[in-house]
């Protein structure tokens, strides 16, 4: 089986690092393909109980894929949603923290 800590650190990455770079504006494509990346992970995501309370969580709380901000939100809510669970720190979602973890680097 994988290493369910190894691929959720690699996976986040790619999240929130595609969130970051997620258009202000998107497409009707971009939406339409991001909702479905989303959407696949519960169905095909390799670490079963992780998938399972995705799911139920993308149920209560659809994912945000109308602009930038909004998407990096979303995951930014749904990984405090774990990170709560694991007993892990719950990161502040503010545009800015998202940036500088995922984007911008920290300022100076
Ligand atoms: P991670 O939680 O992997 O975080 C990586 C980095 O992201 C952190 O160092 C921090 O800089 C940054 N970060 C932290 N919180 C946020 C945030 N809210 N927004 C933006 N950036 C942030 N593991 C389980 O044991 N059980 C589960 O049910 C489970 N479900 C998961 C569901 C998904 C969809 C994913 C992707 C992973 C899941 N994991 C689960 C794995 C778990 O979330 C961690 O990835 C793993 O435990 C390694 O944790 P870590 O402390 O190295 O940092």
């Amino acid at each position: 089986p994988p290493d369910v800590e190894e691929l959720g650190r690699a996976t986040w990455t790619f999240l929130h690092t595609t969130a970051a770079y997620y258009p202000e504006k998107p497409t009707q494509t971009q939406r339409v393909n991001m909702l479905s990346l989303l959407r696949a992970l519960p169905v095909l995501y390799p670490c079963s109980v992780c998938a399972q309370h995705l799911g139920e969580n993308m149920k209560t709380r659809p994912p945000d894929v109308s602009t930038r901000a909004g998407l990096s939100r979303w995951l930014c809510e749904q990984h405090n949603e774990v990170n709560g669970r694991l007993g892990k720190e719950t990161f502040e979602c503010t545009v800015e923290k998202l940036d500088e973890r995922w984007k911008d680097g920290p300022s100076d």
